[in-house]
């Protein structure tokens, strides 16, 4: 699992902090319920390894910037009752 591909990926590295830090404070940091993304020193941190895989972060950043995946080895969000 170390040597698979990242599966959280940026569109714009440099648009969370020239953007979404800049204009909105960092919204990363605060709608991921993991915790996954965190600002150090103005340059966004992506944890990956603590992915839930729930895929707001697709959905909530706000230029669409942010690429969830599915990680190898049948990782992912388990629904059971759909
Ligand atoms: Fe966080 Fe969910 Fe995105 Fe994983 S998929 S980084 S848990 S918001």
């Amino acid at each position: 699992e170390e040597n698979q591909p990242p599966h959280l990926t940026l569109k714009d590295a440099l648009a969370p902090t020239a953007v979404n830090l800049a204009r909105y404070a960092g919204p990363e940091s605060r709608y991921c319920p993991a915790g996954v993304y965190e600002f150090v020193d103005e340059r966004l941190v992506i944890n990956a390894q603590n992915c839930l895989h729930c895929k707001t972060c697709q959905r909530k950043c706000p230029f669409d910037n942010i690429r969830w995946t599915a990680p190898e080895g049948g990782g992912g969000p388990r629904y059971k009752r759909m």
